[in-house]
């Protein structure tokens, strides 16, 4: 945790692909507090920013928007067979999700907001935080929810979860774990994280 933050406190949550992200912060929503994806606002932008799009055209080398969307199936080919692309597309797209993150949550009015990406640490994101949760699964547990939600291969996953850092990692870095395998119970620790974090709020100013 930051020594200093300003309110409200900015949580971050992160976690391996298919670790459960999107549902833990469903459990976020319902108790009213707002949640930022990083991953959709990354994919907005794509769509929405002329100079990113432009930026995105020069790196690929051609038109990556023929049709007036974004090609994604042309990205994917790109930066998922070459660690460089990705890192040089992740360079040029982060920093205008930042932009947009900390916008909106110098917006936010409740005790605390959060912040859902999939690659808090390895984009930076980490640092515009003032503490992070990580969502915890097995590894065979995870592919096997992508795999049955037929969003992408077991290859695929694989190819994904190399990309990433380890749970072993994230978990150093973290203030708070939530373990979502099937038969764990979330939604007690949720509720503890939430009232740990009004706690706080509430002690600090
Ligand atoms: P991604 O990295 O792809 O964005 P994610 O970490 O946000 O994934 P979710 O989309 O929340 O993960 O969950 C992936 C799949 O696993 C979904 O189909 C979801 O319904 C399922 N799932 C999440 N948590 C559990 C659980 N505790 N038990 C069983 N299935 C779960």
């Amino acid at each position: 945790m930051k020594d200093t933050f300003r309110k409200p406190i900015k949580l971050g949550v992160t976690g391996g692909i298919g670790s459960g992200k999107t549902t833990i912060c469903r459990i976020f929503t319902v108790m009213g507090i707002p949640v930022f994806s990083a991953d959709i606002v990354a994919s907005l932008v794509m769509e929405s920013d002329q100079e990113l799009r432009e930026n995105l055209n020069q790196l690929a080398g051609k038109d990556l928007y023929q049709g007036g969307a974004l090609d994604r199936q042309e990205l994917a080919k790109i930066i998922f067979s070459d660690r460089e692309m990705l890192l040089r597309v992740n360079s040029l797209v982060h920093p205008v999700v930042f932009s947009h993150y900390l916008e909106w949550a110098g917006r936010q009015e409740t005790p605390y907001s959060v912040m859902e990406a999939a690659i808090l640490f390895e984009s930076g994101a980490s640092e515009l935080v003032d503490m992070i949760l990580t969502v915890v699964t097995p590894v065979q547990e995870r592919i096997g929810r992508i795999v049955k939600g037929k969003k992408l291969t077991e290859e695929q996953v694989m190819e994904r979860i190399k990309n990433q850092i380890d749970d072993e990692s994230r978990i150093k870095r973290s203030d708070f774990v939530v373990y979502n395998s099937e038969n764990d119970m979330v939604i007690p620790v949720i509720l503890e994280i939430h009232e740990k974090l009004v706690k706080l709020y509430n002690s600090t100013f």
